[in-house]
């Protein structure tokens, strides 16, 4: 079975989001963290961050965009202090700032092709030899 977390929503979580588990994906501790903040005010700050991965490698098809995306969490952020960090990810891949009005035609654009072309791009950027 597997738990998704309230503050990233990652849903492959080998464990329920309670008793000192620490989500792999944000970095949660739920019982300690989640007593000081809400979830939502968790996220803020995991996507504030830039929402990096929390636990050694993501997954090879992980992204966090893509993970709220598919949470319906995009929408609501975007009005937030950190919509700009979104607006930034994802205009920064599709040129069209619309998507907030266009969120499930977006997830159906958004194939991995692109988030690896975003990679690849961004490491040409940095100078790496891929
Ligand atoms: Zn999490």
């Amino acid at each position: 079975m597997k738990y998704q977390c309230p503050v990233c929503f990652y849903d492959e979580l080998p464990y329920p989001p309670a008793d000192y588990h620490i989500c792999l994906c944000c970095g949660t501790e739920f019982g300690n963290d989640d007593a000081d903040f809400s979830h939502a005010q968790l996220r803020e700050m995991w996507v504030g961050s830039g929402a990096p991965w929390f636990f050694r490698n993501p997954p090879a098809d992980w992204n966090p965009w893509a993970q709220l995306l598919k949470a319906g969490m995009l929408a609501t952020m975007a009005g937030s202090e950190t919509g700009f960090i979104i607006d930034s990810a994802f205009a920064s891949i599709s040129g069209d700032v619309d998507y907030q009005k266009q969120e499930v035609l977006i997830a159906e654009e958004f194939s991995r092709t692109d988030w690896e072309a975003l990679e690849i791009s961004e490491r040409e950027l940095a100078g790496v030899e891929g």
